[in-house]
């Protein structure tokens, strides 16, 4: 797909209004979005969900764990409108700081460190390097996770392909375990990409299994089988959670809007 903007605008002003924009595509592409069309496609621009917070603290439900930003679920509904991660993270980003400050503050307990599970956590961690010849090449699990994701979990979503996409990131998870990497632990990015495969397997398996169970279309969700927004999803959270090694899924009532926030709304009408 290809955009012009090249027969719409006049050069200067398309210099002058998309600066970024025009000297990134001359730059990496020789593309001279002025006199000739861009080529485009679709990308990640930002995940609407993450760990759960209490919006006044950003504590999560994992004591002393506190989150703000992108990786913090529940701010922006259903879609996050633009601009609004700038100041979602100036607002949540201070409060984060401030209430992990007072925490560690107060702190009154003492500190123990089990030293079984960080001598497992070690081991997690440098088996890539054990595994014998023949083990996985962390990066072509990477790719193929991207391409189900993009083809099976993109912006139109079906159930039929959304659970094909969970029985592969299934599949995955088990190469991901035989993971192999070379060289040593300096700077070494096939082994930081190694690390990483649960967390991108985990991110996935959730966006997967909440897409197919919200059976409705909402914000930058949507469902070819279920086109229309449903009042009763609005209503709700999808919330995963690990139990037992396996990710469950739970509908639960959002929270209620807060009385000074309604009388905000309310002036604003
Ligand atoms: C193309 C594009 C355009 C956008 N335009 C806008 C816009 O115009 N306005 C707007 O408000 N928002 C915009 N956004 C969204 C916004 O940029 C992001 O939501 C925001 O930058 C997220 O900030 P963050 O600090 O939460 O996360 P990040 O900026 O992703 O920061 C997370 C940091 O954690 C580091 N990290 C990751 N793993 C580890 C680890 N294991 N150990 C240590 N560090 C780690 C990463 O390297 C990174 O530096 C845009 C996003 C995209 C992709």
């Amino acid at each position: 797909m290809f955009l012009d903007i090249s027969t719409r605008r006049p050069a200067d002003y398309i210099r002058k209004r998309l600066p970024s924009m025009y000297h990134q595509f001359m730059e990496l592409a020789g593309v001279d979005i002025t006199k000739e069309p861009m080529e485009v496609g679709p990308t990640c621009h930002y995940v609407m969900g993450g760990v759960r917070v209490e919006a006044d603290t950003t504590q999560s439900t994992i004591k002393g764990l506190f989150a703000a930003g992108e990786v913090a679920g529940g701010m922006h509904g259903s879609n996050r409108l633009g601009g609004n991660s700038l100041s979602d993270l100036l607002v949540f980003g201070r409060r984060a700081g401030l209430y992990a400050a007072l925490y560690a503050k107060d702190f009154g307990g003492t500190l123990a460190v089990d030293s079984g599970q960080v001598a497992d956590a070690t081991r997690a961690m440098l088996a890539p390097f054990e595994r014998a010849a023949g083990g996985e090449n962390p990066y072509s699990i990477q790719s193929d996770l991207q391409e189900t994701m993009q083809t099976l979990v993109g912006i139109i979503r079906r159930e039929s392909e959304l659970v094909e996409a969970i029985k592969r990131i299934g599949l995955l998870k088990a190469r991901a375990r035989n993971v192999r990497v070379d060289g040593h632990r300096q700077y070494n990015p096939g082994w930081h990409t190694a690390l990483d495969l649960e967390s991108l397997l985990t991110v996935a398996e959730c966006s997967a299994m909440a897409a197919l169970e919200r059976k409705e279309s909402r914000g930058g969700h949507t469902r070819d089988d279920h086109p229309y927004t449903d009042d009763t999803w609005g209503k709700v959270n999808v919330v995963l959670r690990l139990k037992e090694g396996r990710v469950q899924v739970s509908r639960e009532p959002l929270p209620e809007m807060p009385a000074e926030l309604k009388a905000l709304f309310q002036e604003r009408k």
